[in-house]
């Protein structure tokens, strides 16, 4: 098939919910991928922040390759061994009590948003149930994920939405304060806002935000569905905010390429999602799991350190090149934000159409995401075509 078969059989057979860029990928190899009509792309996007050892890692290849041999599904009535070591590795490094498997970020959110209201119900009885969210925050496109989204453009259509969420404004603490009353029974953020623009919370409202919650007994839910498992140069990025989530939600780059998520859950509240509460059919697949284990056992901290030297680098050779179109680069690790005072839409469709593929954010920002392996070569060719679109206006 070319590009051009592929499109059209997409356009013709797939619902039309996607504003696609006008490329079919084959394959690839690390953050080097090819079309179907033989043309290469740098990739600065990793999907969108999954593909975290990019194309063809041969210990992930390894791992899934053999499980799927072995056993491909399990229902969660029986046990396996891939979940249980994910859960372990996961549960030891960021010091949470247990987890809960999911197969999307939305999915591992709406895990998050059930636990919190359990553990407010088993505590205090019915309607202690409201969650505070954040202004330009996304955190799904199930209905109730939606109405969490901190953005009107998401609150359309699909009424009505799950009731019970009210937004407060990024880095003002008296704004999440005020959001507050009895009602209350969470507040779930992202630390870096992602689809919002790639806007980093401040160190200080964050803090503030965890000690107003840890007073109040207000449980802090963090979705690193997008920071998560490496993105920011740590394991999580709440590590880098000194703060102890109640739960943190992951997903993306959690397997690598395959459909896997979860909720972990501290010892605050670990125990209110009690058997018979919550359940997924696919959820902690082995397959998936496997992929998981060989993501983690990647992320050693000379492999984050790495991470984080590489973010910077990009960063530091974007902010260097003074172009008039930059407004500002932003990000932790490979988490990448570009202000432009350009349509960030048709900056990226150049971008593609000249063999690097990137994201948008927001309203104004081109967004970096390579994978975490991505090579010094490679992130040299991407930032060559880059420079060359940004000059051009
Ligand atoms: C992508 C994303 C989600 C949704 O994840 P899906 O896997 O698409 O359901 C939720 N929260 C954040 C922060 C995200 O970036």
């Amino acid at each position: 098939m070319t590009n051009q078969d592929v499109m059209q059989q997409t356009e013709d057979y797939i619902l039309g919910t996607y504003k696609r860029f006008p490329v079919a990928l084959e394959s690839g190899e690390n953050a080097t991928l090819k079309d179907f009509d033989g043309k290469t792309y740098i990739d600065f996007a990793s999907g969108i922040g999954v593909c975290s050892l990019g194309c063809g890692n041969e210990a992930w290849l390894a791992a899934i390759t053999e499980q799927a041999k072995k056993l491909p599904h399990v229902s969660n009535l029986f046990y396996t061994e891939p979940a249980a070591t994910t859960a372990k590795t996961l549960v030891e490094r960021t010091g949470m009590q247990g987890v809960f498997f999911s197969n999307s970020g939305a999915e591992a959110n709406e895990g998050a948003i059930k636990l919190a209201r359990k553990y407010s119900f088993d505590k205090y009885g019915a309607r202690r149930h409201t969650i505070v969210t954040l202004q330009h925050s996304f955190h799904g496109r199930t209905i109730t994920t939606l109405a969490a989204t901190g953005q009107d453009v998401f609150h359309n259509y699909f009424f009505p939405f799950t009731e019970g969420f009210v937004y407060a404004t990024p880095n003002d603490i008296e704004s999440v304060k005020d959001a507050c009353d009895k009602s209350t029974c969470a507040v779930l953020m992202e630390l870096i806002q992602g689809e919002g623009g790639v806007l980093p919370l401040d160190q200080s409202f964050v803090q503030g935000v965890a000690s107003y919650c840890k007073e109040n007994d207000i449980l802090l839910l963090i979705d690193e569905v997008q920071t998560g498992v490496g993105r920011t140069g740590t394991l999580f990025c709440f590590e880098q905010y000194g703060i102890e989530p109640d739960a943190v939600t992951f997903a993306k780059g959690i397997a690598a390429g395959l459909p896997f998520g979860g909720v972990l859950a501290a010892k605050s509240c670990a125990g209110n999602l009690s058997a018979g509460t919550h359940a997924t059919t696919f959820g902690g697949n082995p397959i998936c799991a496997a992929g998981a284990n060989a993501v983690l056992a990647a992320l050693t901290p000379e492999f984050l350190a790495d991470v984080t030297q590489k973010g910077a680098y990009i960063r530091e050779t974007v902010a260097g090149w003074n172009l008039p179109v930059v407004t500002s680069v932003r990000g932790l690790g490979l988490m990448i934000g570009i202000g432009v005072s350009c349509s960030h839409r048709e900056a990226v469709g150049k971008l593609v159409e000249s063999g690097l593929l990137a994201l948008t954010a927001g309203t104004d920002t081109i967004r970096l995401m390579p994978p975490l392996t991505i090579t010094k070569g490679e992130i040299d060719a991407g930032l060559a075509i880059l420079k060359a679109i940004l000059s051009s206006y």
